[in-house]
C-alpha cells in the first residue's frame, strides 16, 4: 500500500521530466521544412593534373576541381552527402585559404586549399551531425570521406560492394581508411537496389552508377522551386569529360562507367533533371553556399 502510494507521487513528476527533456531536444533542432532544401558545403581547390583524365589543359579550360559536400534537409529527415577532402581535426581555419598537403597510401600526394571547416558550414545551416538521420557517400574516394567518422551516429546507406572494399584485408590505394573507420559500426542499411527512395515520396532517390568504384552513386534531389538536379559524385569530374567522352585513368571498371554514363543520361533525360558536376570547380563556384540553400 505504502509502495502504491509512493508510485503515484513519483510518476507524474518522472513523465513530466521526460516531457521537458524531450521538448528541449526539440527545440535545439531546426523545424523540419515544408519542403525539401539543399546546402551545398565547399570543401577547398584540389590540384588536379588532366592527364589523369585523358585530357589537355586545353581540353579542360580550368584544371583544378573544387571539392563538394551537401546537406538535403527532408520533411522527414536529414541526410548527409559526402564529406570532403580534409578532416576539420586536421587543420587550423584563420579564415583565409590555407593550403593542406596529404599523402594517399598509394604514395601519391595531393593538395586542397581549404577556407572553412564542414562542420562549421553544417552549424551555419543550423544543423549538428547528430541532427543527420542518414549518411550516403557517393563513393569511398579520400576527397568524400575526410569527415565521414562525425556521421557515424547516423543510418549509413551504403552499397555492399563499396563498403567491401573500404573495410577490405588491403586498403585501396585512393582511399584513406582512417577517415572512415567509425562507419564499421554505424548501423548500416545495405542498398542493393539500383534507384533507392531515401525518404519514401520520390523526392530523393540515391542511384546505381558504379565503374569508377564497385559501389559509386549518385544523387537524385527533387527540388520545388530549383527543379530536379543530380548530384554526380564522380560520375564525371569536369564538364569536358562529358563533351569528350574521356574516362579518368584511374577507374574500378571503364566499360561500367560507360553504361553508368548512358543509365543516368537517361534517367536526366525522364526526370529533367540538371547534373552538377560536384568537381566542376567553375560551376560549383557559382553556387549558393550554405548557409544559404536550394529548395
Ligand atoms: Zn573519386
Amino acid at each position: 500500500m505504502t509502495r502504491l502510494r509512493f508510485l503515484t507521487t513519483i510518476a507524474p513528476i518522472l513523465i513530466s521530466a521526460t516531457a521537458l527533456t524531450l521538448r528541449v531536444d526539440a527545440q535545439a533542432k531546426p523545424d523540419p521544412p515544408k519542403s525539401v532544401r539543399l546546402y551545398v558545403f565547399d570543401g577547398g581547390v584540389l590540384e588536379s593534373d588532366p592527364a589523369r583524365y585523358k585530357m589537355t589543359k586545353e581540353d579542360v579550360g580550368t584544371t583544378q576541381l573544387s571539392v563538394a559536400a551537401y546537406l538535403v534537409v527532408h520533411p522527414k529527415g536529414v541526410l548527409m552527402w559526402d564529406t570532403g577532402a580534409i578532416t576539420d581535426a586536421d587543420w587550423k581555419p584563420t579564415g583565409k585559404p590555407s593550403v593542406q598537403t596529404l599523402k594517399l597510401p598509394d604514395g601519391q600526394g595531393r593538395q586542397v586549399t581549404i577556407t572553412s571547416p564542414l562542420l562549421a558550414q553544417l552549424k551555419a545551416a543550423g544543423y549538428t551531425p547528430a541532427d543527420v538521420n542518414y549518411l550516403a557517400l557517393s563513393h569511398y574516394h579520400w576527397d568524400h570521406t575526410a569527415n565521414a567518422n562525425a556521421f557515424a551516429g547516423a543510418t549509413w546507406l551504403a552499397r555492399p560492394l563499396d563498403r567491401e572494399a573500404m573495410f577490405g584485408d588491403k586498403p585501396v590505394g585512393t582511399s584513406r581508411p582512417a577517415t572512415y573507420a567509425s562507419l564499421k559500426n554505424s548501423k548500416t542499411m545495405l542498398i542493393k537496389e539500383d534507384e533507392h527512395d531515401v525518404f519514401g515520396d520520390g523526392t530523393v532517390i540515391l542511384k546505381s552508377a558504379p565503374g569508377h568504384t564497385p559501389g559509386h552513386q549518385v544523387l537524385y534531389v527533387k527540388l520545388a522551386k530549383t527543379g530536379p538536379v543530380v548530384l554526380s559524385g564522380d560520375l564525371y569530374h569536369y564538364q569536358a569529360e562529358r563533351r569528350l567522352d574521356r574516362y579518368p585513368t584511374f577507374e574500378f571498371n571503364v566499360e561500367q562507367t560507360r553504361m553508368a554514363r548512358k543509365s543516368v543520361d537517361a534517367f536526366l533525360k525522364k526526370t529533367g533533371a540538371q547534373l552538377w558536376i560536384q568537381h566542376e570547380l567553375d560551376a560549383h563556384t557559382k553556387l549558393k553556399k550554405s548557409p544559404q540553400y536550394y529548395d
